[in-house]
């Protein structure tokens, strides 16, 4: 219903009408309340908005006194509700009695709006709970961007249907903008490379041609398929070809699109399934032959992930690309084991370091390193941690200071070994954690004892 221009009564003063008053507001409608009294909250808008408050007990005089769209009853009184729904009915308002669906002319549905995109959950009474919940599920697979997208269709229809004279190639036309870079740009925020794609789409639209080929080099978090952000879980489920390696956990592979082209490319250590640079060129093989080739990388692709090699060789192929930043490893393993990278107490710097030995050599700034109140992180340091706690204690770094190795950090294979610098080898060959593991040092480990909360199988 369109409210801006009309006039709305709510009966009733307290959180119920505090909520209706709210959407009301919002919808612009000029709101007048009726109560004894009002919530603090009410009177405290009621300074910066514009509706009107009328202190006095209910009468059936206040529903003559203006041309009202529909009266909401919200009192906490049930017969006086149902007084004041028999006299709305009675002089032909609509009325909504708030949680007494029987006698409600209409419902409040559960909204989700994005711009001129409006999709209503109602439960017909049985169960607003529900249905807000299922709002809340609907909320996370339509993107913010989609109103958006839906006003910049709605600037181009006529032109398209100008160039486009037969109604069918009109839908072929959005099928194809609508399942492809067109979307992705708008949701992504490129909204003018969007515009100008749409206007050469427009121009050269030819029902035989072929889509063009695009890559998301995608982030897919450190495990735990919860982790996984909204844009990741979309692109996976658009992928024509998906390339992913030994780090993206299982649960997530599954979320693949069913029926994408999965290619395992592998990446374990010192045995590359593929080489770095075959891995390259299938990217710019499946793009070039318009597919929406998928490349799932654990964690971020931007921290120790190659990420930039592989599409430094899509721009130099002039391949479009889009990146999706993942929650790293540090990042994920440090939440699930109650250790944070950083406290006002224990660390103001943390560094994220890579023990990937090189021709079985660790060179790294260890000075650097060992700096007052920071954290370090090493990724990659299974193989080579008898090296770095040796040459951490050899560079000064005090020998009890404590760390911790988290194994499989998220998932339910996760296991967290604390220890201190000097002991922490014979953990690790007493322990015989499995990779991937995370090495984080520092007095911040001290506080997994009290915040540690996420249980492991
Ligand atoms: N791009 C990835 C890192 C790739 S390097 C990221 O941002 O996390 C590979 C290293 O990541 C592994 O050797 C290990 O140190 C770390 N790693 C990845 N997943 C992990 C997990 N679930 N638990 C612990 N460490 C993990």
């Amino acid at each position: 219903m369109e409210l801006s221009k009309q006039s709305v009564l709510i009966v009733g003063g307290g959180e119920v009408a505090e909520r209706k008053l709210d959407l009301l507001i919002k919808a612009n409608a000029n709101v007048t309340l009726i109560s004894p009294e009002f919530t603090e909250n009410i009177n405290n808008i009621s300074k910066q908005k514009k509706f009107k408050c009328i202190i006095d007990k209910y009468s059936d005089k206040y529903l003559d006194k203006n041309d009202y769209a529909f009266v909401i009853v919200a009192t906490n009184n049930e017969k006086l509700n149902e007084k004041i729904a028999n006299d709305a009915k009675q002089k032909k308002i609509l009325v909504n009695v708030v949680d007494k669906p029987g006698i409600c002319d209409f419902i409040f549905p559960s909204i989700l709006e994005r711009g001129p995109i409006t999709v209503a959950v109602s439960s017909g009474g049985s169960s607003p709970v529900l249905a807000r919940m299922l709002r809340t599920k609907l909320e996370t697979m339509i993107p913010g961007g989609y109103g958006r997208l839906a006003k910049i269709i709605s600037n181009n229809r006529i032109s398209v249907r100008k160039k486009l004279k037969n109604s069918k190639s009109n839908r072929i036309f959005w099928e194809q903008i609508l399942n492809g870079k067109f979307v992705e740009l708008i949701l992504s925020g490129q909204d003018e490379q969007a515009i100008a794609f749409l206007e050469s789409e427009i121009k050269n639209f030819d029902e035989d041609k072929k889509g063009e080929g695009e890559v998301y080099l995608v982030g897919a978090g450190p495990g735990d398929p919860d982790l996984l952000t909204f844009r990741a879980l979309r692109l996976m489920q658009q992928a024509d070809v998906a390339l992913y390696d030994r780090l993206v956990h299982p649960s997530i592979i599954d979320l693949i699109r069913r029926d994408a082209k999965k290619i395992y490319v592998g990446k374990q250590r010192d045995n590359h399934e593929l080489r770095q640079e075959e891995i390259n060129d299938l990217l710019v093989k499946y793009a070039r032959k318009g597919y929406r080739v998928l490349r799932l990388k654990g964690g971020d692709p931007f921290i120790f992930g190659r990420g930039g090699e592989e599409i430094d060789s899509l721009v130099d192929e002039n391949i479009s690309f889009q990146v999706v930043p993942g929650i790293t490893s540090a990042s994920g393993c440090s939440a699930y084991s109650g250790i944070p990278l950083t406290h006002r107490d224990y660390a103001q710097s943390c560094i994220f370091v890579t023990g990937h030995l090189r021709k079985g050599k660790l060179e790294l700034n260890w000075e650097k390193l060992i700096q007052p109140n920071q954290t370090i992180v090493f990724y990659m340091g299974l193989i080579s941690i008898d090296i770095i706690c040796n040459e951490l204690i050899k560079h000064g770094l005090d020998s009890s200071t404590p760390c911790a190795l988290i194994q499989q950090g998220t998932t339910p294979d996760q296991k967290v070994y604390i220890s201190t610098l000097d002991s922490m080898e014979d953990v690790v060959k007493k322990e015989k954690p499995s990779a991937p593991t995370i090495f984080i040092i520092g007095n911040v480990v001290t506080l997994r004892s009290k915040l540690n909360w996420f249980q492991s199988d």
